[in-house]
């Protein structure tokens, strides 16, 4: 089968092309293999060669010894970057993760075969020509997910490769081989050996892919989440179990996908789960989230904490006020995206009918401001007009004052303003 190379490959080709002249054996391997197969984008072009790491620094010259101890030289060719990696045979693994030593070979077969999936094991050569000895091509038609090998010694040989099995079947939408699938149950223990932060990337990777749901189940099936090397809060656990078990978890985020940004997918996971703010943070904290993706997310369940206390107003004015309160506390788009996010779970125990979404949209995009910045008087203003040392009082005001902007209840001009708070004293 004979290829034609999209963009970044025929960028990537004269690595491959010097690599030959040179009289080494060299092809693509690797993610952008799989990629052009399905005609989807490239992210990163992999080289596998049978040059030695010393080898090929000394034939670029612009290199980076990324992974020296693993054979990876990172080459630079118009400010753009590609890993160059020595075919290798991987020794016994240490601690289920990392083989103790790589040896370098010659032949492109062995290398193939240290390779996770089949539809990961392909190679492709600078005519295009497809290189597939374990099947990859067939196993992508039919949309099967299959360890090279046998699959129980590959997931004991690297247990992060459950992850990335759970990972591909959602973003490529495979279903797994039966006997990869059992193995994967079986050594589903084996994950305490994976450090969090790699959890964490393939979660993310998973939850961003194109069929977030279904990796959800899929994830839920392995049970894998329960064999973390650091656990989740208690809570947590329970509402994994119990989303697990429920019929309607599929029904529940079916629409997750239509979600953008991967972090909004994040927070309607622990709505739908009905976690807690203090145990999202944590679950958070313990996937090695970075702070500011860790606040953008958990404001959004502090969001639908304090709607749902509101869920029974009947009082119309009361609700708009404390949703534009909600609004100017946590800022115009954390809340359109608690909209948005609300919008996916409609099947679930915590939607929100889509009338009272339509509301409070409405009502959002009418807010003529939302910021004491736009209010227009200062805090300073404010002390001079009362004539008051300025305090923690200042910010109450002002926000009192912005709440009564935004409810259309008062003028936005600092005669009304001032006159407003004087009122207040
Ligand atoms: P993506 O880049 O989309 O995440 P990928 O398949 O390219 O997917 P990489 O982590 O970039 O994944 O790895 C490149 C290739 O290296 C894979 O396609 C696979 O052949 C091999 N590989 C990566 N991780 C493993 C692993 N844990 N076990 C075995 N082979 C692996
Ligand atoms: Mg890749």
């Amino acid at each position: 089968m004979r290829l034609s190379f999209t963009e970044p490959l025929k960028s990537a080709l004269p690595i491959v092309k010097r690599l030959r002249e040179h009289h080494f054996e060299a092809v693509f391997v690797g993610g952008a293999v799989r990629d052009s197969l399905l005609g989807l984008s490239i992210k990163d072009v992999d080289i596998a060669t049978s040059a030695r790491p010393e080898q090929v620094l000394e034939l670029f010259e612009r290199c980076i010894p990324t992974g020296l101890q693993h054979g990876t030289i990172t080459v630079i060719i118009d400010g753009l970057t590609y890993e160059v990696t020595t075919f290798r045979q991987e020794s016994a693994y240490e601690a289920h993760r990392k083989p103790e030593s790589v040896r370098y070979i010659t032949e492109l077969d062995g290398d193939l075969l240290r390779r996770d999936f089949t539809m990961n094991a392909m190679a492709l050569a600078e005519d295009g020509e497809l290189y597939d000895p374990y099947g990859g091509v067939q196993d992508l038609q039919s949309k099967t997910l299959r360890s090279v090998g046998d699959p129980d010694a590959r997931f004991q040989e690297d247990a992060l490769r459950m992850l990335r099995a759970i990972r591909f079947i959602g973003v490529y939408q495979l279903t797994p081989a039966y006997r990869t699938w059992r193995a994967i149950s079986r050594h589903r223990a084996l994950l305490k050996f994976i450090a969090m932060e790699r959890v964490q990337v393939e979660l993310d990777k998973m939850l961003a892919g194109a069929a977030p749901q279904r990796a959800l189940q899929y994830t839920a099936a392995s049970g894998l989440l329960y064999h973390l090397k650091e656990p989740f809060l208690e809570e947590t656990e329970f509402s994994l179990k119990e989303a697990g078990r429920s019929a309607n978890t599929a029904r529940q985020y079916s629409c997750l996908h239509m979600l953008g940004a991967v972090d909004l997918r994040w927070a309607a996971l622990a709505i739908g789960l009905q976690l807690s703010v203090e145990a999202t943070q944590q679950a958070l904290q313990v996937l090695r989230f970075p702070n500011s993706r860790s606040k953008t997310i958990s404001s959004l369940v502090v969001i639908h904490k304090e709607m749902l206390n509101h869920l029974e107003q009947e009082d119309e004015h009361k609700l708009k006020a404390a949703w534009l309160y909600i609004v100017i506390r946590f800022g115009k788009r954390p809340a359109s995206d608690w909209l948005a996010v609300m919008r996916t779970l409609h099947e679930s125990p915590q939607s929100f009918s889509s009338g009272l979404l339509n509301r409070l949209d409405s009502w959002l995009s009418d807010m003529t401001i939302s910021t004491l910045k736009q209010l227009e008087i200062s805090g300073r203003d404010l002390s001079n007009h009362l004539q008051r040392k300025a305090g923690p009082w200042v910010s109450e005001r002002l926000n009192r004052l912005l709440l009564s902007v935004a409810l259309g209840e008062l003028e936005n001009d600092k005669h009304a303003l001032l006159h407003q708070a004087s009122k207040w004293d």
